[in-house]
């Protein structure tokens, strides 16, 4: 996966800009608050997930403006595209000039990886950054997956509705419907997050054990929300007078995570901060790894201020880890990062290259 050209208009701090990168690693450099990362969000957008910075759509709009727009032309082994991205209150996207129905019917069709300092959230928050995670490339593995979450969601939405508005009439026998119509969606959920973490585990444990030169191990369990071998709508059955007391639903992939160890040992709790670090660094390489294989196409990788915090010792094994794959690499001073290894160097100031 390359990006041949991006060009943005009125993507928050950048007015108009046009970038034609190279295939191999593009260092973005330039001091705090120049648009560096906006540039990176914008191009990750292009995967058709919300940005990774957990902002409204309406934000992304250059102060004053109306409208902001991001065009992306992107190749993939023998395929070209050609993203539109326009946003207003809500992201519209096109595909090859054809409106998409959704931004996220592009999901499959670009795919990246990011990773930014907000990554050790990964380890050091709660699960829903963990469940984020899983999803993320679930979808860009397998893009019907998304719509599975988006089924799920709804049912759950619904329920908890009823289960906070007590009616006199109907009302046990709707939930009994949402209940059972909620059965299928969890079944995937669950055996496709458990797969997707044998994988990871596989991977990752690769990755940290080449990191720490064999002497810790990294494993990774899934914790599912559902005790297994039972019934969905069997235990929300159960659960019903507990729910409607707290007003959610208490059980369900919704409550799904993982749960990382170094040696036998949380790392949350017990991880050293550059053991955190590989940890976080280790499972996104896994997910590069595990995308590639998985659609045959490497997802350009997006490294957000991060190199110039990894020792000469880690990034030697970054670089060596995604080689062969398009990369930007934003940092604010790049003495720290190796310029033997970058093809492309430019300089942001004021949203302009
Ligand atoms: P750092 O090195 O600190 O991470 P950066 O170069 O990555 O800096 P960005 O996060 O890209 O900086 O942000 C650049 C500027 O864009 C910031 O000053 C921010 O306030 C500004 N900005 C954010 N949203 C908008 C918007 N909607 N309109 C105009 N400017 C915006
Ligand atoms: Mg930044």
């Amino acid at each position: 996966m390359k990006v041949e050209e991006l060009n943005l208009r009125n993507f928050r701090n950048i007015e108009a800009l046009s970038f034609r990168p190279v295939g191999g690693v593009n260092l973005i450099t330039g001091d705090n608050a120049q648009g560096k990362t906006n540039l990176m969000e914008a191009v990750w957008l292009c995967t058709g997930c919300k940005s990774f910075r957990n902002t409204s759509d309406r934000e992304m709009v250059r102060f004053g403006q109306k409208q902001a727009k991001i065009d992306l032309a992107y190749t993939d082994r023998k395929n070209s595209g050609q993203i539109e991205i326009e946003i207003e209150k809500n992201r519209k996207a096109s595909l090859d000039a054809s409106p998409l129905p959704s931004p996220s019917k592009l999901i499959g069709e670009f795919t990246a990886v990011v990773f930014s300092p907000k990554q050790l959230n990964l380890i050091q928050k709660g699960p829903e950054e963990r469940r984020h995670f899983l999803d993320t490339t679930l979808c860009f593995i397998k893009p019907a997956y998304a719509s599975v979450i988006s089924n799920y969601r709804k049912l759950l939405v619904h329920r908890n509705i009823l289960l906070r508005n007590p009616q006199n009439f109907g009302q046990e026998e709707l939930l009994d419907v949402i209940e059972e119509s909620m059965d299928p969606w969890v079944r995937i959920m669950i055996q496709q997050r458990g797969k997707y973490i044998e994988k990871i585990q596989e991977y990752a444990s690769e990755f940290y054990a080449e990191m720490t030169e064999n002497t810790e191990k990294l494993t990774i369990r899934y914790c599912p929300g559902v005790p297994e071998n039972e019934i969905f709508h069997e235990i929300l059955a159960k659960r019903r007078k507990t729910d409607r007391e707290n007003g959610y639903t208490g059980k369900g992939p919704q409550r799904d995570d993982f749960q990382m160890e170094i040696n036998g040992h949380s790392v949350a709790r017990y991880g050293s901060q550059g053991q955190q670090r590989s940890a976080a660094i280790a499972l996104k390489l896994a997910e590069a790894e595990i995308i590639t294989k998985r659609t045959g196409s490497s997802p350009v990788i997006l490294l957000d201020d991060v190199m110039s915090e990894l020792d000469a010792k880690r990034q030697k094994f970054i670089f060596e880890s995604i080689k062969d794959r398009q990369i930007f690499i934003t940092c604010c001073d790049d003495s720290a990062i190796d310029r033997a290894k970058v093809e492309k160097r430019v300089v942001i100031r004021g949203g302009k290259i």
